[in-house]
């Protein structure tokens, strides 16, 4: 049976109001204009720390221009979450991606590039004490809920950590991140990450 992340989610805090918790969350950041939505969505409920990782991102000048964006909507918009930079360790990301250049975008590399992503965000929320960890990913609509969703639960149960399941793209959510991306005037680049096969999102 397919199950339906937004769904989950929404009972999720509705359970949360009702029990008048506040949890902590470590939330994984690809851009600032896919994080502007989930900022704006889930920072009613949760105390949320930001978590910009993404060695997939290339050129490196690139990967700056997104951090110098994702801090500049931080300031702007969102000024009491906290903000980690994770490292550029695009070695990692060349290693894992070997063989898989010609993927498209969907792919298995691109799966292997969720897998680098959320794992490491998972390994720091439990080392951080976290209560739950998410990515902004799932706003997309190139990328499939249904395996991010599974590769989070498979690392929330590999490190102990609580997964928050997400399909941020609904409720008009990919409609809002342009909205607020607008409303910032923030970059919004015209591909997903990596140069391997010059994938347009
Ligand atoms: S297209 Fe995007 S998700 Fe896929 S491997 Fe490249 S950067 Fe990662």
């Amino acid at each position: 049976m397919n199950r339906n992340y937004q769904k989950e989610l929404d009972e999720l805090i509705s359970q949360l109001e009702g029990q008048k918790i506040r949890p902590s969350l470590y939330l994984h950041s690809c851009c600032a204009p896919c994080s502007s939505y989930v900022l704006f969505y889930l920072s009613k409920y949760f105390d949320i720390t930001l978590f910009y990782y993404n060695p997939n991102i290339m050129p490196k000048a690139e990967y700056e221009k997104r951090l110098a964006e994702q801090h500049r909507l931080l300031e702007e918009a969102y000024s009491s979450i906290k903000f980690v930079e994770g490292e550029y360790e695009q070695d990692k990301f060349l290693e894992m991606s070997k063989n898989l250049a010609s993927e498209p975008e969907g792919g298995r590399r691109c799966h292997k590039c969720y897998e680098l992503r959320l794992g490491e965000t998972a390994k720091r929320a439990k080392e951080g004490g976290f209560d739950y960890f998410a990515s902004t990913l799932s706003i997309s609509p190139h990328k499939n809920a249904t395996i991010l969703n599974e590769i989070g639960d498979h690392y929330g149960q590999e490190y102990g950590i609580k997964h928050l399941p997400s399909d941020f793209k609904k409720k008009e959510g990919y409609k809002m991140s342009i909205a607020l991306s607008k409303k910032y005037d923030l970059y919004r680049q015209t591909y997903c990450g990596c140069l391997l096969n010059n994938v347009v999102e």
